[in-house]
C-alpha cells in the first residue's frame, strides 16, 4: 500500500508540475515493482570472492563448513539442547558443548566462549586485572581493523597499562624492572595486521611464562587469530598455535573463531580452569555471550578438527591448502571462456593472519578500457563479484571462488564485457 501510495503521489506531483507522466496501470505497477523490489534487496547478501583474499574481513571473514551450517540450521529452526541437560532433566549451561571439543583439542583445562575475540579480551582484562598494573611491550599495543586498540581496551577493562621496551625491542629484563606489588598480568597481544623487520626483538612467550609464575602473575595471551594446525606446511609462515602458547605456561589465551580457525565469528578463551571459572562468573561474560547459531557452528567446526579432517572439511583451509596446478586449471578454464591471460600472482591470507604472508596462485587477468567501471558493474551483478584491480587490470583468483560459483562468476564478467 506504501509503494502504491508513493507511486500515485509521485504522478500527481507531475501532473501539477505540468508533466504528463505515464498513466496506463502496467507502469505504474512496474514503478511500483522496481520500488518494492529495491525496498526488499537485502543489504547484507552472499557475494562472489575473487579477490583471492581468504579470510576478508570485509566479506564476513570465514565461509563455514557445510556440517557448520547444518548445525546452525538445525537449532535455528526450533528448540535446543541450549541450556537443558537431557540425562538430568534440569538446566544445563550453554557454555559445555563447546567446551568439550577446545579442552581436547588445546589440551587446556578449561575453556569459555563469547561473541567475539574483542570481548574475550575485555573480558579477560576486567575480570582478572581491574584497577590492577598489566605489562605489556611497546611493540604489541596495536590497532587492528575495526578500531580495537589494546591500549583503549585496557583503559575500558579498568586495568592500568604499563608499557615497556621500545617499538622494535623488548627483552624480559624490561618486563621484570616494570613489576611491582600492583602488577596483576603480563599481557601478550599478536601482532596480527602488521609486521616489524630490522632490528626487531621480543621476549619468548616461555620466558615470560616463567618471569610471570615466579613472581606470582599471570600471564595472558591475545593470540588474534589461534590456529590448531601449523600453517608453515602450506608454504607459510609458522603462525603460534594455541596449543604452543598453552605448553609454554600461558595461563589463558584468547582468541577469533573466525580467523584461522574457519569457524563463526566467536570469542575464544582457554587455560587454567580456576581462571575460566572466575571469568564465567563476571556479570561481563552474561553481556557477551555467544548465541545458539555460534555455538552450533563452532562445535561442528571444531570437530572437523577433532575428526583429522580440518583440510579437507573447513573451506579457509582448504583454499590455503589448494594446489598451485588445480588453481591454474580454473584459472585456464576462465581464460578459455572470457579471453585475457593468465598471469602467476599471489593470495593472502588476510584476517590480521599471518601479515604480508602470501601464497603462490594463478590469476585470470582481464584489461577492459576501464577497470573501474568494469570492477563497479561486477559488483551490480547477481550474485556481485568482487575482484581485484592492479595496473589497470582486473583480477580474478580462483582460490576463493567455490567450484559452486563458478557458472555465477563467468556469467557476470561474460555481460560485463
Ligand atoms: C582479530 C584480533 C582481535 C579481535 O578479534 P575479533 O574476533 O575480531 O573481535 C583481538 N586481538 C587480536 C590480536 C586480533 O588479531
Amino acid at each position: 500500500m506504501d509503494a502504491l501510495r508513493d507511486a500515485l503521489d509521485h504522478v500527481r506531483a507531475e501532473l501539477r508540475s505540468g508533466a504528463s507522466p505515464l498513466l496506463t496501470a502496467a507502469a505504474l505497477l512496474d514503478a511500483v515493482a522496481v520500488s518494492l523490489h529495491a525496498q526488499f534487496a537485502p543489504a547484507l547478501r552472499p557475494v562472489i570472492n575473487a579477490t583471492g583474499i581468504i579470510i576478508h574481513t570485509n566479506l564476513g571473514r570465514a565461509p563455514l563448513s557445510e556440517a557448520a551450517q547444518a548445525a546452525m540450521i538445525g537449532v535455528a529452526a526450533g528448540y535446543s539442547t541450549l541450556e537443558f541437560d537431557l540425562a538430568t532433566g534440569k538446566r544445563g549451561s550453554r557454555l559445555t558443548h563447546p567446551e568439550r571439543a577446545l579442552t581436547a583439542l588445546t589440551g587446556a583445562e578449561a575453556a569459555l566462549v563469547v561473541n567475539n575475540n574483542a570481548a574475550a579480551v575485555l573480558l579477560l582484562l576486567t575480570a582478572l586485572t581491574k584497577d590492577r598494573e598489566v605489562i605489556i611491550s611497546r611493540g604489541q599495543l596495536v590497532e587492528i581493523g575495526g578500531g580495537f586498540r589494546i591500549p583503549d581496551v585496557m583503559a575500558q577493562s579498568g586495568a592500568r597499562l604499563v608499557e615497556v621496551g621500545t617499538t622494535n625491542k623488548t627483552r624480559l629484563s624490561d618486563y621484570e624492572r616494570a613489576i611491582t606489588p600492583a602488577t596483576a598480568a603480563l599481557l601478550r597481544a599478536h601482532a596480527s595486521n602488521f609486521k616489524q623487520i630490522g632490528f626487531v626483538e621480543s621476549a619468548p612467550l616461555a620466558e615470560l611464562a616463567g618471569l610471570a609464575h615466579e613472581r606470582g602473575l599471570l600471564l595472558l595471551d591475545d593470540l588474534g587469530s589461534g590456529a590448531l594446525l601449523d600453517t608453515a606446511v602450506y608454504g607459510l609462515e609458522h603462525e603460534p598455535t594455541v596449543g604452543e602458547s598453552l605448553a609454554v605456561g600461558a595461563d589463558l589465551v584468547a582468541f577469533s573463531g573466525d580467523k584461522l580457525l574457519g569457524g563463526p565469528q566467536a570469542g575464544i578463551i582457554v587455560g587454567k580452569a580456576p581462571l575460566i571459572a572466575a571469568l564465567k562468573q563476571h556479570p561481563l561474560a552474561r553481556a557477551v555471550r555467544a548465541d545458539k547459531l555460534t555455538i552450533a557452528a563452532l562445535v561442528a567446526t571444531l570437530d572437523h578438527y577433532r575428526k583429522g579432517e580440518a583440510i579437507s572439511q573447513i573451506p579457509i583451509w582448504q583454499m590455503i591448502a589448494a594446489p598451485l596446478d588445480q588453481l591454474r586449471a580454473t584459472a585456464e578454464s576462465w581464460a578459455h571462456t572470457l579471453g585475457g591471460e593468465v598471469i602467476a600472482g599471489e593470495s593472502m591470507v588476510g584476517g590480521g593472519s599471518l601479515p604480508g604472508a602470501t601464497l603462490p596462485t594463478a590469476l585470470l587477468a582481464l584489461t577492459p578500457p576501464n577497470a573501474d567501471a568494469f570492477a563497479a558493474q561486477l559488483r551490480a551483478a547477481d550474485p556481485p563479484v568482487i575482484a581485484r584491480i592492479a595496473d589497470g587490470r582486473v583480477l580474478f583468483d580462483p582460490r576463493t571462488v567455490f567450484a559452486t560459483q563458478g557458472d555465477d562468476l563467468l556469467r557476470a564478467v561474460r555481460s560485463a564485457l
